[in-house]
């Protein structure tokens, strides 16, 4: 099967943080990638920007050199590289200066699509709006995407949507969640309105409780600094394992249209309940063999920020009253996995006997390393042992299923930035969904911090704190492994 690749319009790209990581690690080569697959018109432009001084021949030669380590495998064509950067020109800008935006508007085109991609520190933000408006760059037209972490709580969330409001409307912003860039995400949505047989068994009557799990290997390494000022609460769960709660939990919007998706998250978010101290485990990595301690990295023996945290949360609305949501998210630890568990109850009643063993459905989606679903169903055991049940999964993991089209699905980013240029807002998150999010973190953060509660240690390598395992066990239940 051959994915489909609908060619975008004409567009304008400023990426003001043209030469930082992101932009080289996945924005570049994300462009590269659509360039490749035909969906970007060569006439497009892509505008770099930032502080360092050089022309449009040094940043070309920057992003040649981002594509052959961040995308190596798709420069083998050298011709079809050239070409690519021959769309990209560079001004050298201060955010908070006043040099080069009479450059910038002299680049930009009146009658195409313009995006300015805000991929600076946030405390930047409120400038680059100012100055576009002043300079008489941005039009009413114009698409701005900010990247995370938007504030760091609800007064500063606020801040910041007020900053952008003086200057752009909000459908003009786009506040990138690239968690639900990813295929399987967008196929969570589709696995529950686009069948039967899952959306009347999705509910409280029929699940008996859903898990989240966004596990890394890695530690916080160089970015320590920051990291310790934000955790695992603020850094995962208020956006990306929120967005994915929201997704799972949400009633079926109208129609598959930003407002109506967007306006049923919003609900869930509401709906959540404050979760009770014993409901919440933070941990922090200890020494390993192979790497220094959460401590020790980011320099602070006193520090008391989680890299781990599992909380158990309810949805209370009709649809979920009685079937716990349990995230969990840390560093450092087993497995880098992402996946999202759907366990349903057990039948009421076997009619095969305790002997026989029972079980129950579970629906997993897995966002990373591969992505894919596994619905895992009983059977019986195949033979003349009687009537014995056993597991099975009924497997789909994408690159197979989808043969060379699954192997090339496009990255996050990729699939947002081309949203944001055929001027989808469904997969970003609105304002008030960024507030209302923080308006349920913010008084869970500052519970622990009045109760001075210290993160509990865990070994690297491991499936994190104790305290996070008893906190399924208590309930009869327990974690899928984490394994990649
Ligand atoms: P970075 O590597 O520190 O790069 C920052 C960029 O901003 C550089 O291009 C820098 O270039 C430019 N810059 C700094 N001050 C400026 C100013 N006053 N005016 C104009 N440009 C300025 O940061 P990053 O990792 O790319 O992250 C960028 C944003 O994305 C941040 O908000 C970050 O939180 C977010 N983000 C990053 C990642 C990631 O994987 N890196 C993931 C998610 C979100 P000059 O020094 O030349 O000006």
């Amino acid at each position: 099967m051959v994915a489909r690749v609908i060619p975008v319009e004409d567009f304008d790209l400023v990426i003001f943080g043209g030469t930082g990581d992101l932009a080289r690690r996945k924005i570049l080569p994300g462009l590269f990638h659509r360039y490749l697959a035909g969906q970007i018109p060569p006439e497009a432009r892509i505008v770099g920007a930032a502080r360092s001084e050089m022309d449009a021949e040094g940043y070309r030669a920057f992003t040649r050199e981002a594509l052959q380590e961040f995308a190596p495998n798709s420069c083998k064509d050298g011709g079809q590289v050239e070409a690519f950067l021959a769309m990209l020109s560079y001004v050298a800008i201060d955010a908070r200066g006043d040099g080069g935006w009479k450059e910038l508007a002299g680049l930009m085109r009146p009658d195409v699509v313009q995006a300015f991609y805000f991929s600076v520190a946030p405390a930047l933000f409120g400038d680059l709006a100012e100055r576009l408006h002043g300079h008489g760059i941005a039009t009413e037209a114009s698409r701005i995407v900010v990247e995370k972490p938007f504030g760091r709580d609800l007064e500063s969330a606020r801040q910041l949507n007020r900053g952008l409001a003086e200057y752009f409307t909000e459908e003009q912003i786009y506040r990138i969640d690239h968690y639900l860039g990813k295929e399987t995400v967008q196929n969570l949505m589709a696995v529950r309105f686009g069948n039967v047989l899952f959306e009347p068994l999705w509910n409280a009557q029929f699940v008996d409780h859903i898990q989240v799990t966004v596990a890394e290997t890695v530690g916080v390494g160089g970015r320590g600094e920051y990291y310790d000022k934000s955790g695992a609460m603020r850094d995962m769960v208020q956006n990306h394992l929120m967005q994915l709660l929201c997704l799972i939990a949400m009633e079926p919007p109208s129609k598959f249209d930003p407002d109506a998706v967007r306006d049923e998250k919003l609900k869930v978010i509401r709906a959540l309940d404050p979760v009770a101290p014993e409901d919440i485990v933070r941990g922090q990595y200890r020494a390993g063999e192979d790497g220094p301690s959460y401590l020790e990295e980011v320099g602070d023996p006193r520090s008391t920020t989680e890299s781990f945290i599992a909380l158990k949360v309810h949805v209370a609305n009709w649809r979920w009253n009685g079937t716990p949501f349990y995230l969990r998210t840390g560093k450092r630890l087993r497995a880098r996995m992402s996946e999202i568990v759907v366990v349903f109850k057990e039948p009421p009643h076997s009619i095969f006997g305790d002997d026989a063993g029972r079980s129950a459905n579970i629906l997993t989606i897995r966002l990373q390393p591969d992505e894919g679903m596994t619905l895992q169903v009983t059977i019986k055991e195949p033979g003349p042992g009687g009537m014995r049940l056993i597991d099975v999964p009924l497997d789909m993991s994408f690159a197979e299923a989808l043969g060379e089209s699954g192997n090339q699905m496009p990255d996050a980013y990729e699939r947002l930035i081309m949203d944001v240029v055929r001027g989808n807002q469904t997969l970003f998150m609105r304002g008030d969904e960024v507030e209302a999010a923080w308006a349920w973190t913010d008084p869970l953060i500052a519970g622990w911090e009045a109760r001075r509660d210290k993160p509990q240690a865990y070994h690297p390598g491991t499936n994190g704190p104790e305290d996070s395992l008893m906190l399924l066990h208590r309930d009869g239940r327990r974690w899928r492994d984490l394994e990649a």
